[in-house]
């Protein structure tokens, strides 16, 4: 028997509870831009109305699918645009829940941080940055971000990003909200674990994202045992991983009895600014990347064909993200 959630969570568009979420995708982009673009001075800007409408419409597509809520994970160096957000937000009644949070040093807004490093450690001003827009709000928007995002690279975890790992860490204990990470080629999400946890995170509270641009079995297996939700957030994007070993890894993850534990989305980016591809790149992803109707029109039947149950699968959309946000705590894994 589930009692009812008191736990809040904050939209682009005010409250909502863990359990009026809903069908909910863990992580899409409303928009993307790298920091830098706007030296691109070059290429045409999108209206706020352009890219309101074309955000309404995929949330209409969503809507369609029976889906009511998104995680747009996007930290604040990467272009994020709450205002956007809470229009796509209020035009469509689909909730939003939004970030704050620092990217990976390859590709984040670290000279900024990196010059204030010169004069003093940042731990504690990102923890209070984060703790501000948790708390208080985005700027002067008012609207509150319902998650901390981290991020790390390739290799090995810089000292830039362990500091934002630190922050989040701090942020979390503060406010409670919960955690979401990037990890590249599946790679490093033990070490994330591993500095949250021991910064006091519960490891229930984080979702190790991106986990699967890798089908290395142990690796998940260790994640899941280790306590955190795991993002299978990439479907679609074929060309960085494929997607049927999405599928089958996504599967054997389930049968190994971790189907409480994994979130699923497709990491679709639906505006960019600047134009971070050269023209014909995006086109060699396929017509299927970026797509956020693509779990449900394509995969579920994969799913099925491997032998997944129609339960099992909803709980990947339904129950998961629910318990993830209301933070129930997780069983030991076998
Ligand atoms: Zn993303």
């Amino acid at each position: 028997m589930t009692t009812p959630s008191t736990t809040t969570i904050a939209t682009a568009d005010g409250e909502t509870s863990a359990d009026r979420l809903g069908r909910t995708l863990m992580h899409e982009h409303l928009v993307i831009g790298y920091p830098g673009w706007e030296s691109h001075t070059s290429v045409p800007k999108a209206s706020a109305e352009d890219e309101i409408a074309i955000c309404v419409d995929r949330i209409q597509e969503l809507q369609d699918l029976g889906y009511s809520s998104l995680l747009d994970p996007c930290p604040n160096d990467l272009g994020r645009d709450v205002e956007l957000a809470a229009k796509v937000a209020q035009k469509t009644g689909f909730q939003i829940i939004l970030a704050t949070g620092l990217y990976k040093q390859a590709e984040g807004g670290v000279p900024y941080w990196h010059f204030r490093s010169n004069f003093a450690p940042q731990v504690d001003p990102m923890a209070e940055l984060f703790i501000a827009e948790l708390t208080e709000g985005i700027g002067e928007s008012g609207i509150k971000a319902g998650i901390i995002k981290v991020a790390t690279g390739i290799g090995e975890i810089s000292e830039y990003e362990r500091t934002i790992l630190l922050a989040a860490a701090k942020a979390s204990a503060e406010t409670g909200a919960p955690i979401t990470t990037h990890t590249d080629d599946g790679s490093l999400g033990d070490h994330q674990q591993r500095i949250l946890t021991e910064a006091g995170v519960p490891a229930h509270r984080i979702i190790i994202g991106h986990s699967c641009g890798t089908d290395d079995h142990d690796y998940h297996m260790g994640l899941a045992r280790g306590g955190s939700y795991l993002g299978f957030d990439r479907f679609g994007i074929d060309a960085i991983f494929p997607d049927e070993k999405r599928v089958s890894s996504l599967a054997k993850m389930i049968r190994a009895g971790a189907g409480d534990r994994l979130v699923v989305s497709h990491d679709s980016v639906w505006c960019w600014k600047g134009q971070p591809f050269p023209p014909g790149v995006l086109e060699n992803f396929g017509g299927d990347a970026f797509d956020p109707t693509f779990f449900e029109r394509k995969i579920i039947p994969k799913l099925r064909d491997a032998g997944i149950s129609a339960e099992e699968i909803e709980r990947l959309v339904v129950d998961n993200p629910r318990r993830f946000f209301e933070g129930e705590k997780l069983a030991t894994l076998a």
